[in-house]
């Protein structure tokens, strides 16, 4: 008996997976000893149907991806443009920079353009940089990371947390003085 292989438009999702994968390894020495540093670790890529407003999400904490299923199924051209945002916005959480779309982001960018696949035009020149976050703060609970522009007197959970926690928790959590900030000089270091 045949493997049934579910067609979705003009890739089935098995394909489409290879080629996420085949990308993911190709892309691989753009992270890889950068003067900021390394992409660490495994990097999981899924699909999801339930995608409707974006091609593609970095997970940063879980160090994962998750690529619209629907859209690139009907046309994966834009697929490798796709997971290479993504992996450079997880490459600079790895390299303890602010992984949001920075300058330093769309520089890394600009290195897609080497290896001669479609680019997405609406994404790949950003009309409005967002200003690197110059401190670090990480959950008390989970040691995810996020940057923020300016300095806070406390302590916060990260959404997760949050929501696994509960208003009252974070509530009390709150209070508690910020132990885990770097300064601006610190977070600059891996530049
Ligand atoms: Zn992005
Ligand atoms: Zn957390």
């Amino acid at each position: 008996m045949k493997n049934k292989v579910t067609r979705l438009g003009v890739l089935s999702s098995d394909e489409l997976r290879n080629l996420a994968y085949d990308c993911y390894y190709q892309f691989l020495p753009h992270f890889k000893g950068q003067p900021e540093g390394s992409l660490t670790g495994i990097v999981s890529i899924e699909f999801s149907s339930r995608m409707r407003q974006k091609l593609g999400l970095a997970y940063l904490f879980e160090h994962k991806i998750r690529l619209n299923l629907d859209y690139f199924a009907a046309d994966p051209s834009l697929l490798p443009y796709t997971l290479f945002h993504e992996m450079t916005h997880l490459w600079l959480y790895d390299c303890m920079l602010d992984p949001g779309h920075t300058q330093r982001f769309y520089k890394k960018m600009r290195e897609f353009e080497s290896t001669g696949l479609p680019v997405d035009p609406d994404v790949h020149i950003h009309s409005r940089v967002a200003a690197e976050g110059k401190f670090v703060y990480s959950c008390p609970n989970c040691k995810n990371r996020w940057y923020l522009r300016d300095r806070l007197s406390y302590s916060i959970y990260c959404g997760h947390c949050f929501d696994k926690e509960g208003v009252e928790y974070f509530a009390k959590q709150i209070k508690t003085p910020v132990r885990n900030e770097l300064n601006a000089s610190d977070a600059d270091t891996a530049a």
